[in-house]
């Protein structure tokens, strides 16, 4: 008897967690996969928020490997905060099968997006081989006028529906970032807005010269053709990145922030960016506690780890964990191995740039 009640008891509690679906099928549990998203912890920057969003990523629709709802699934479990649809113009290896317009990508992963209240955007790649290389057209409204031979005037079409164009990935396939003459008149002209330093598995340390140089958005994204795990594994590692520090987590405050450059790319555990938006990011994520006149404690509430060296020490302040040292001296300038800031330059700061 207390064998049968003690049954039923259990049975009912098992029925508050899972989901009866009929006498031959039962679901174990409610809690499925797909629908936990991880959290990356980056506090917010100078007011702004601190938004992260992968620019360049490519479905079945043209030469990737899935379907464009997974290009919203994978960002959202993976914690960003938006993600881009920019399928080739030019390269559509499955058209034979999957005969669609130019469109209808963006068209799958927006109502994706749309159920799950995630930021979809849409882009395209404009494709062509060097010198001109790939770009990409952000916030575009209708890909096929871009469907033209000479790629100057689909750069044409895209500024005139008010995209914001992206030089991608500029030391491929050649090994070499070459800055060319098309570059130069497209960037003077107001067509190039932004500049992938980092992506896929790949950086390019010429080109932070060209971003600062230029006032280009650095920008890190992954250029995904498979699914995301197959590149970056599935747990605990971030994909390539470009931080967006935006008025509101909405599509037009991302819009309006790359215009305005407020962009960092992060990458493999290291950023680049304008040293202001570095600084202040830095600045977010160090929390300084002084003990005493011999000791500091420094907790980082960001998941990015920093490295820094000063008065030939190295430290490391690891994500979301507290170090503490012995005070050095207050004018000791770190410099922050991590956080690139040209070609070969890197961040410095010293104590009198914290708030403590
Ligand atoms: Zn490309
Ligand atoms: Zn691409």
């Amino acid at each position: 008897m207390k064998k049968i009640s003690l049954l039923l008891m259990l049975s009912c509690v098992l029925s508050l967690q899972a989901q009866l679906r009929n006498n031959d099928v039962y679901e174990v549990t409610e809690m499925e996969q797909s629908r936990v998203r991880r959290e990356i912890r980056i506090p917010n920057v100078d007011g702004y928020k601190v938004l992260k969003c992968d620019f360049h990523t490519h479905t079945v629709f043209s030469d990737g490997k899935v379907w464009p709802d997974t290009r919203v699934m994978e960002a959202w479990q993976e914690g960003l905060d938006a993600v881009a649809i920019t399928d080739h113009i030019e390269y559509l290896p499955h058209k034979e099968i999957i005969k669609a317009d130019l469109n209808e990508s963006y068209k799958i992963a927006k109502k994706a997006a749309d159920a799950s209240g995630f930021i979809v955007i849409k882009g395209t790649e404009i494709t062509r081989s060097k010198p001109l290389g790939h770009l990409n057209a952000l916030f575009i409204n209708d890909v096929m006028p871009m469907d033209v031979e000479d790629p100057l005037k689909a750069i044409d079409e895209a500024v005139r529906q008010g995209a914001f164009i992206m030089w991608n990935h500029p030391g491929w396939p050649d090994d070499k970032s070459t800055f060319y003459p098309v570059h130069e008149e497209l960037i003077k002209a107001g067509k190039i807005h932004g500049l992938e330093v980092f992506n896929h598995m790949e950086y390019y340390p010429a080109c932070f010269d060209w971003a600062m140089e230029h006032n280009l958005a650095f920008m890190a994204n992954t250029d995904s053709h498979d699914p995301i795990s197959n590149n970056y594994g599935r747990e605990n590692q971030m994909r390539p990145m470009t931080l967006v520090l935006a008025k509101e987590r909405s599509e037009a405050s991302i819009k309006e922030a790359l215009f305005a450059k407020r962009t960092m790319a992060f990458f493999n555990g290291e950023l680049a960016g304008k040293p202001e938006h570095l600084k202040g990011l830095l600045k977010a994520s160090l929390k300084i506690r002084v003990i005493n006149e011999k000791l500091v404690e420094v907790t980082n509430i960001s998941d990015i780890t920093y490295q820094a060296t000063g008065g030939k020490k190295l430290y490391i302040f690891p994500a979301g964990k507290t170090i503490s040292f012995s005070v050095p001296a207050f004018d000791t300038v770190f410099t922050v191995e991590n956080c690139h800031t040209g070609t070969g330059q890197k961040l410095t700061v010293t104590a009198s740039d914290f708030d403590f």
